[in-house]
Parts: C-alpha cells; structure tokens; sequence
C-alpha cells in the first residue's frame, strides 16, 4: 500500500512539474527568470503562518497585493509615477534599485537591526551596530566599519563581524549573470574589503549575501541555521527553522518574517519566565 501511494505521489510530482514547465513557456522572459529563480531556490511557499494581528503577521490589503505583484512580477497599483529621490520613472525595480529614493538603504539598516536584535535574544555577548574596524585618518586611510559584530557566535570568545548585502537580481546590470556567480562576486567584494582588517583583529568575518526574494548565498544560510541553533538552545524548544527564511517572498517580508519570528520568540521567553 505504501508503495503505491509512493508511486502516486512521484506520478503527480511528475505531472505537476510538466504543467508548471508548460505554463513557464508561456510567460514573458523577465517573469519566467524570476519565478523559475524563485522555484529552483525553493523559495516558492511563502504563505505559511497563521496570520495573527499579535505578531503583525497580517498583512493589509495593499500589502498583500504588493506582495503578490513582487513576486510574480506584476505591474503594483498606486505606484508614483518618478522617484522622490532621483525624478527618474518609478516602477518595481526601480524602487528595488534606486539608492537616493531611500528604500534600498531603508532594507539594509532593517536587515542589520533585526539580525543585532536577534543575536541579542539569543543570549549572545557583545553584540554591536556598525562596529569601527578601521578608523579614518583624514588622508588616504578610509574609515571601515562592518554591519554587526556578535562575540561567540563561531568560536567561544572570538568576535565575529557581518557584512550584508540585499541585491536584485532583476536590475538590468545583472540580467545577464547567474545567481550564483553574482553571488560570488559580492562575497569576494565583501571578502576583499573585511577579511585583512578582521584578522588583523583575530575576529572572523562572514559577508551574508541576500536576494530581494530571500534567496540567501550558502554562507549566509550557514549563518542562519547558526542563529536558528543557538536561539533554539536558549528557548529550550526549537521554534525557529531557517526553513522559514526560506518561506519569505522578498527581503522585505523575510525582514518581517524575522521580526514576526523574533516577537514570537519574545512572547515565548516572556512566558517561560513568567512561569
Ligand atoms: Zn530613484
């Protein structure tokens, strides 16, 4: 009997996959990249927790269908018709691109914050905004800071030091490159840049390296089955899967997807606490 079923379940795998094969034909390039991007980095369910007002994982009508539109690329109603930062034409990827309009730095600080204010619900030391690695002297020595350091989070007592980047893979520049080999380009930039001023310190560093579909860079999904690990050891249950990260339809909403899972956790430990 379980054969069957196994046997079943492989043929309708197989079947859903032609449809879906089918379907992607049909669609214009730019949205088959994107949902084929989405599909081969199992990005593709996003919508699975229970929306609850309490963790502000409702989403209001606009924003659910902003999200929808992120992800399967569709033309976002309301949308102003020039940037407020640069006056160039406004749509999707240029809000995701534009770094005077203020949205892609906006993405970034709320990336690193929520990774400071995890590390710190997970109990661990010294966890720093922005830490100085290199002070600028005012002539050809550049000032250098990372995006967090956290004490112990590799090795006990040893400092490591974050650097994130939230890229789009839809910006025109890169239309032409697989993710993966943008991805190596941006950790060897983040690599170049860290790495001497780390060790002169004899802290490690890790670039966390991101899409806007929270598709995350194999280091960077190391560093969050750490973070997963560690808070999971701190709540005595495991609450946090980085399957959940994973479930997130774009950097902004994984963003909320930690807050969501942070305040969760939060509650949690208030309530063992209280208990
Ligand atoms: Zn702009």
């Amino acid at each position: 009997m379980r054969s069957i079923t196994s046997e079943m379940k492989t043929m309708k795998e197989i079947d859903d996959s032609l449809q879906v094969r089918r379907l992607m034909d049909l669609l214009p390039e730019d949205k088959s990249n994107k949902i084929n991007r989405i599909l081969e980095n199992k990005c593709s369910t996003w919508l699975s927790v229970i929306p609850t007002n309490d963790n502000f994982f409702a989403m209001s009508a606009d924003e659910f269908r902003d999200a929808m539109a992120i992800r399967y690329y569709f033309g976002m109603k309301g949308l102003p018709s020039a940037c407020d930062g640069c006056g160039e034409n406004f749509d999707l990827n240029h809000a995701l691109n534009c770094k005077k309009g203020g949205l892609v730095t906006a993405r970034h600080n709320e990336a690193r914050d929520l990774n400071c204010d995890l590390c710190a619900l997970a109990g661990l030391a010294q966890v720093t905004s922005e830490p100085i690695l290199q002070e600028s002297t005012g002539d050809d020595t550049k000032g250098l800071r990372a995006d967090w350091s956290v004490r112990g989070f590799w090795e006990h007592q040893r400092v490591a030091l974050f650097d994130i980047c939230i890229l789009n893979a839809d910006a025109k520049s890169l239309q032409n490159q697989s993710l993966k080999s943008i991805f190596n380009t941006r950790k060897q930039i983040k690599k170049d840049k860290y790495c001497a001023a780390a060790e002169s310190r004899r802290a490690t560093f890790t670039p966390i390296i991101a899409s806007c579909e929270a598709i995350f860079e194999s280091e960077a999904e190391v560093y969050f089955k750490r973070l997963a690990t560690i808070l999971s050891k701190k709540m005595e249950i495991f609450l946090l899967s980085c399957t959940l990260l994973h479930q997130s339809q774009n950097a902004d909403l994984h963003n909320e997807v930690c807050k969501l899972v942070y305040k969760g956790l939060a509650n949690e430990m208030e309530r063992s606490w209280d208990n």
